[in-house]
């Protein structure tokens, strides 16, 4: 980890230039690397050596780009996956097999709640989700003796809870297994949650961190805080012989990047979910200017949630950065500097007014998207939660007539404007 400040960090940090060497960090679109000997190229295949023989399980490019998200959240080791969704799942089935559980905030992502509900299920791997304001005895019930990791988002998407984090620690390491975030929605920027007991981060990095809605892409990154041998075989995959790596121990050869080394050597090589070199050069572009982008992002939908509040035609508002929100206090114990660009609201007219109101709206779009720079706005009831069923949509949070709002960066004013013309319509 530098000892730069946040802002220098999404700047300067994971690529540094040699003498005469490209000043921004290049593309390495190339597949494949070049060694002069066939035992130098053996010794890579065996983890002996550290180097590049093979796009698939480690690029220049990419190694760049995760270096500075490990930067930015402060952990000692990271990668990039192809989307949050594959960061969602190697973080979980780096520690989990058939036989295993692991123990969920409900409020979740839509996709995120699918993988670990359902498919997940289908390969052995049982998730208990739990209300993420319930009680520490409530928490501490939904553990057993299988349970081997526990999982929440730093802000849910998009019921925006703000995650208790000290309380889910807690709960977690009382029973020897680490705390998984995801910290898509409040960034590195907001919060760092490693600060709060988080063993491991990650990131759909299409969101804020790419920030122009340009590439789908993910990360996953560890604080090297979790200590694996401690609890030895419960997490024997990364503490006993790996027999496809000529009996390695991932905890005794890599010690703190166990845990990334042990996801990119076996869940990269065989599931194969790498993010493209060119896409990690865009996300690299987005990461320079995230320390720019969301305070206006968290400002801009501040002013816009405190409108929505006064106005006579607006149900509820939720956003996190409004006082008298229920997760304010959690916002400003976990997140002070801001919390997110997104925020929820309903109509007095219920579900069918929320719709004929997005439909009204001229330059905020319908679109299955957050957190980027253009103002848009969702009914995740018919979009993005669509698959579930009344009582899983009130368990993640999402009231039928919810409209997920991702208030972009264009001036505030313009933003309103659109919004005020499409409440006349309603
Ligand atoms: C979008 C999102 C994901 C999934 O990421 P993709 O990059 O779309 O695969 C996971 N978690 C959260 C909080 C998200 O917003």
């Amino acid at each position: 980890m530098s000892d730069y400040r946040i802002e220098t960090k999404c700047i300067q940090s994971g690529y540094e230039p040699g003498n005469g060497e490209p000043r921004v960090l290049p593309i390495y679109q190339s597949t494949t690397f070049k060694y002069s000997s066939s035992d130098q190229m053996g010794r890579l295949f065996d983890l002996e050596d550290s180097g590049y023989f093979y796009t698939r399980l480690q690029n220049p490019t990419n190694d760049a780009v995760a270096a500075k998200i490990c930067d930015l959240e402060g952990g000692v080791a990271a990668m990039l996956t192809s989307s949050g969704q594959a960061a969602s799942f190697y973080s979980i089935m780096n520690i989990c097999e058939a036989g295993d559980h692991i123990v969920c905030a409900s409020a979740l992502y839509g996709g995120t709640y699918n993988l670990y509900a359902h498919t997940i299920r289908k390969m052995g791997v049982e998730a208990t989700f739990v209300d993420p304001d319930c009680s520490e005895e409530e928490l501490n019930g939904a553990f057993r003796e299988n349970t081997k990791a526990v999982f929440g988002e730093s802000i849910a998407n998009p019921a925006l809870v703000v995650l208790d984090f000290e309380k889910f620690a807690k709960a977690a390491h009382a029973h020897g297994v680490p705390f998984i975030v995801d910290n898509t929605f409040a960034t590195p920027i907001n919060c760092r949650p490693f600060e709060w007991g988080a063993d491991i981060v990650i990131h759909s990095t299409t969101k804020y961190m790419d920030g122009h809605a340009a590439c789908v892409g993910g990360a996953i990154v560890d604080s090297g805080n979790f200590d694996w041998e401690a609890y030895g075989e419960k997490f024997a995959g990364l503490t006993t012989p790996d027999e496809t790596y000529h009996g390695i121990v991932y905890t005794q050869k890599f010690g703190k990047g166990a845990y990334i080394t042990k996801a990119t050597a076996q869940l990269m090589r065989d599931l194969g979910s790498i993010q493209s070199p060119q896409n990690a050069f865009l996300l690299n572009l987005g990461l320079e200017t995230l320390h720019l982008r969301v305070p206006r992002h968290c400002e801009n939908a501040l002013t816009v949630a405190r409108y929505l509040k006064e106005h006579e035609k607006v149900a509820w508002v939720n956003y996190p950065g409004l006082k008298g929100d229920p997760y304010y206090e959690l916002g400003q114990k976990y997140m002070p500097g801001g919390t997110c660009g997104v925020l929820t609201f309903g109509l007095k007219g219920g579900r069918d007014a929320s719709v004929k109101m997005m439909d009204s709206l001229k330059m905020v779009a319908i679109v299955t998207h957050v957190a980027d720079a253009r103002s848009c706005v969702l009914h995740p009831a018919s979009h993005t939660h669509r698959q579930m069923n009344d009582k899983e949509l009130m368990e993640a949070g999402v009231q039928p007539d919810l409209i997920r709002f991702s208030v972009g960066l264009e001036n505030v004013n313009d933003i309103i404007a659109d919004v005020e013309q499409a409440l006349i319509q309603v």
